[in-house]
């Protein structure tokens, strides 16, 4: 991979595992807003799955904008049991706050930290993520010449946006970028198309299901630069 002077990466499932630590962000801020206003019926995982499907109907730009969509589900929530629009509005921000927060409670994969303190030292390094964390809450943060969310362009990996911007802001050409992510389509899929190089991070022994050739994989970020090298 000689001709590579750019290194982009996914982030939730990339760098730290997300299942556990978004769940439990959601029932402590769930548990926050219950001692609030115990009334709130949540549901079940459905009607969780249902009613985020009915607002992103109603609003599509929800699709893209996660943070706004878990806003907008609060809101809906409290609404069914508070007829204060500003106690609600209120109670959101709050909420959100402290969902947000506890969502970056997250344990980066062993051996990531050197890995990256090391690339970055010959490559310029950059992350495109479908999610709402922010990269520059950790330590890392600094290695990384740019960050690139659904929110910024408007859009969700697999779709070129978070590609094509980051070709506009380092310079380089997609012939000189490669992208590692866990996810078959949003990234691989996703890189394949942009015309990036792609390499794919497999931590749990996952099937390779796509059409396009299976890209060299890893699942230990200790052993990744040396895989580059090769
Ligand atoms: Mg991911």
């Amino acid at each position: 991979m000689r001709d590579i002077k750019l290194i982009t990466f996914d982030l939730d499932d990339t760098f730290w595992d997300i299942g556990p630590p978004i769940i439990k962000a959601e029932k402590e801020t769930r548990h926050w807003l219950n001692e609030k206003v115990p009334e709130i019926n949540w549901g079940d995982f459905n009607d969780f799955v249902d009613l985020r499907n009915q607002l992103i109907r109603k609003n599509s730009s929800l699709e893209w904008d996660i943070s706004e969509l878990r806003k907008e589900f609060y809101k809906h929530k409290l609404n069914e049991v508070l007829d204060d629009s500003a106690e609600v509005d209120n109670l959101v921000k709050q909420a959100y706050k402290i969902f947000i927060q506890k969502r970056h409670d997250l344990k980066l994969y062993d051996g990531l930290v050197d890995c990256i303190k090391s690339l970055s030292k010959r490559f310029m390094l950059g992350i495109l993520t479908n999610g709402n964390a922010d990269i520059n809450n950790f330590s890392i943060g600094k290695d990384f010449s740019f960050s690139i969310s659904s929110l910024d362009v408007k859009s969700n990996k697999p779709n070129i946006g978070h590609f094509d911007r980051a070709l506009e802001l380092s310079g380089f050409s997609a012939s000189e970028s490669l992208h590692i992510g866990d996810h078959q389509i949003n990234d691989m899929l996703g890189a394949h198309d942009a015309g990036f190089s792609y390499i794919w991070f497999n931590n749990n022994n996952a099937i390779w299901s796509q059409k396009i050739a299976k890209p060299k994989e890893f699942s230990d970020w200790s052993l990744f630069e040396e895989l580059i090298n090769k």
